[in-house]
């Protein structure tokens, strides 16, 4: 066995003791944990997890990272549980290994640019922790690093998926050293041919221009050494697939791509990097149009520099890139800048500041340029989306506000789909329809063809396209409900004037829908249904005739007719919750404007109250001879307090063919509890039946409908 290597001082020694310590703790834990196990290239797979520390110790990251880094592959891939780590590491560091193991159970499959991008930010949200991201990303770098050890197509897969999905997150990231090297492994893999003769003619054409790049470079140092800038200046390698890149894009050969050769120079502060510009300008002719300042407009990753182009001797073009130390740490490590320079001993835990610190670090230099609120909301919506990322069972990702539930991603779908949702399954499992979806969640939405829009989902859907679609089914329906009741009530009225529908001719009716302001007949109809216009004045004016013509032949108002309630109009027509009535019961209606027909109980106080000030809304219904759906009806029953009395009661009602819509318990004194029981029952006799099958339990003191 190899020796415990985290005791190498040059790439842990920024840690504490006591970080040390524990990484050898983990090292142990998870060499043990993989015993046995070996990576593609035979090697022992402990390898793996040691060098993805080692990558992260480069970035400094703290100790808690490092540590789930040698344990990030032990929840996938060995016996080793969450709780365990947590037991052993503490539960930040099971988190981290939890985030990184999510990660990787979520595939991206689809090659569109715009699901590469939702596939991106789906990784960002569910990550949380920053954290996760950089151990990914670091293992990612290793796994690519060693890529050549697997099978080509699984190798061609992998490289893709880092080309689209991880080295974009790495620059987005500002990790600009690992998004150039992800890129470079990834196109090696991707078309390892174009790849070698690339790397060949790139060497063969530097070797030929050693000569005249030394000169350039020896004159930039004089010059700058003459003006007392005290600078750092480097050969800056092309990275091949940019210049790739290039050829493709700007269909150039490759003679005019590598052509640019390119040198970093590193001033101590803002103002030197101007004056170094200035002092280049004058040494060598600047190419028009070349010149950028991502100093005054950074890039949105934070990334600040001065970009120019230089024409060399014998037309030589060279790159130049211009910045601070500062923007040079920027520039190479990101987000992970702020662990390798500015940790201090004890912020190193504090996770959330750092990422603020990084956030903020890029918006003070975002504010030098002015446009800072549209670069925080950049920012913001990638580091922290204000979204969930869902898959559809076919593997397309969608994105909803965070809250959305299944009913918004069934509307985001299709206005189908989600008018005729039913229920959802999510990761397989039958959930609620108010379910709020996490990241990652495969949803899969069941519909039936009878299926309806449920008022009670405007409580919890969050998207306006969700919101908007149920409203305009719900007002859709009931417009064709009241048109249904309004033309009942019309032929009622009809009716009590020895008149029918039928007889009416179309004449009449089109003269009646013009002369009442409708725009059609199926309006008139609901407009009557919602209580908007009287039946009766309808009704004369189709049979064209008077007020008083009507007084006179037509008898006493509504006599021999009166509404018949089936149950079945849907929202036109409300059972009141005051008195709840169910057939069989004395029932009287009342006409509410633009709310349609309200049915109270014949007893009912409220009805009765309303009837003395209005009476010119109130209308003769009766119940319907056959009904078949279940209605609400209101039972208080007081029982002997005992226990297991509730059940005994319920089990009755379960037995006398009724079901329990609700229970509440009006007071609980020492001897007897009220319960007030909401039931559904077919009809009088139906409730008659349930509360003498009640009567008969010895627990039941009283028993009686609810009426109010
Ligand atoms: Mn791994």
């Amino acid at each position: 066995m190899a020796a415990v290597p985290v005791h190498d001082e040059s790439r842990f020694g920024y840690l504490k003791p006591s970080d040390v310590a524990r990484l050898a703790d983990a090292y142990r834990f998870s060499e043990s944990a993989h015993a046995g196990q070996t990576r593609q290239s035979g090697d022992p797979y402990i390898s793996h997890p040691l060098a993805v520390a080692e990558i992260l110790a480069g970035w400094h990251l703290d100790g808690q990272a490092l540590v789930a880094a040698l344990l990030h592959d032990v929840m996938e891939d060995t016996s080793v549980t969450k709780a365990e780590i947590s037991d052993t590491f503490g539960k930040p560091v099971a988190e981290l290994v939890d985030g990184v193991s999510k990660l990787d159970k979520i595939e991206f499959q689809s090659a569109e640019d715009a699901q590469a991008e939702n596939f991106r930010k789906m990784l960002l949200a569910m990550a949380r922790d920053v954290r996760v991201i950089l151990i990914k990303l670091a293992d990612r770098l290793h796994n690519m690093r060693t890529l050549a050890a697997v099978a080509p197509a699984k190798r061609r897969r992998v490289a893709q998926e880092t080309m689209e999905i991880y080295a974009p997150i790495a620059n987005r990231l500002g990790l600009n050293a690992l998004f150039h090297e992800l890129q470079e492994l990834a196109f090696a893999h991707m078309h390892p041919m174009r790849y070698r003769v690339l790397a060949k003619a790139t060497r063969a054409a530097r070797g030929n221009r050693r000569e005249v790049i030394g000169k350039i470079e020896a004159a930039v140092r004089a010059r700058l050494a003459e003006a007392g800038v005290a600078a750092g200046v480097s050969g800056r390698e092309k990275h091949l697939y940019s210049i790739y890149r290039k050829m493709i894009e700007k269909h150039l050969s490759f003679a005019e791509v590598h052509d640019m050769y390119g040198f970093r120079i590193v001033v101590k502060d803002q103002p030197t990097c101007y004056l170094t510009l200035g002092l280049l300008h004058g040494l060598y002719k600047p190419v028009p149009g070349k010149f950028k300042d991502y100093i005054a407009i950074p890039k949105a990753n934070g990334y600040q520099s001065l970009h120019t182009a230089l024409i060399g001797p014998y037309g030589v073009p060279v790159e130049v890139q211009i910045r601070t130390e500062q923007m040079h740490r920027l520039a190479e490590a990101g987000v992970a800048s702020h662990w390798m320079y500015k940790s201090e001993v004890d912020s190193l835990s504090d996770l959330q500041k750092k990422t603020h610190q990084w956030l903020q670090s890029l918006l003070e230099i975002q504010s030098q340029s002015g446009d800072s609120h549209e670069f925080l909301e950049h920012v913001k919506v990638d580091l922290f989306p204000d979204e969930v990322y869902v898959f559809t069972p076919k593997g397309r990702i969608m994105s909803l506000p965070r809250g959305a539930t299944a009913v918004d991603f069934a509307y985001a779908v299709h206005t189908d789909i989600g008018n005729r949702c039913v229920a959802a399954k999510v990761n397989g499992e039958l959930v609620p329809l108010r379910s709020e979806l996490r990241n990652g969640d495969r949803i899969e939405i069941i519909t039936t063809g009878y299926a309806k829009p449920n008022p009670a989902w405007l409580q919890y859907v969050r998207t306006g396209k969700a919101r908007s679609n149920i409203r305009h089914f719900l007002k859709t329906m009931q417009y064709d409900e009241s048109a249904a009741l309004g033309e009942r009530l019309l032929e009622q009225a009809l009716k009590a004037v020895g008149q029918s529908t039928a007889a009416i001719e179309q004449a009449n009716w089109e003269r009646t829908v013009r002369d009442s302001g409708a725009r059609s007949r199926q309006e008139l109809l609901a407009d009557i249904g919602l209580g908007r216009r009287l039946p009766a004045v309808v009704a004369r004016r189709l049979l064209r005739r008077s007020e008083r013509e009507d007084a006179r032949g037509g008898g006493p108002r509504g006599a021999g007719a009166s509404v018949v309630i089936r149950g079945t109009e849907g929202m036109a027509v409300q059972l009141a919750s005051c008195c709840r009535p169910i057939p069989g019961d004395a029932i009287v209606g009342s006409m509410k404007k633009g709310q349609g027909l309200v049915v109270h109980t014949a007893e009912c106080r409220q009805a009765a109250r309303s009837r003395r000030v209005e009476p010119e809304q109130w209308l003769d219904v009766e119940w319907d001879r056959k009904t078949s759906r279940l209605f609400q009806a209101a039972i208080r029953v007081t029982v002997a307090n005992q226990r297991g009395v509730l059940a005994k009661v319920a089990s009755e009602i379960a037995q006398a063919g009724s079901n329990i819509d609700s229970i509440s318990m009006e007071e609980d004194r020492a001897v007897y509890t009220t319960m007030l029981f909401v039931l559904e029952v077919g009809n009088r006799q139906h409730l008659a039946r349930v509360m003498r099958q009640l009567r008969r339990l010895p627990e039941v003191e009283k028993l009686a409908r609810v009426r109010e």
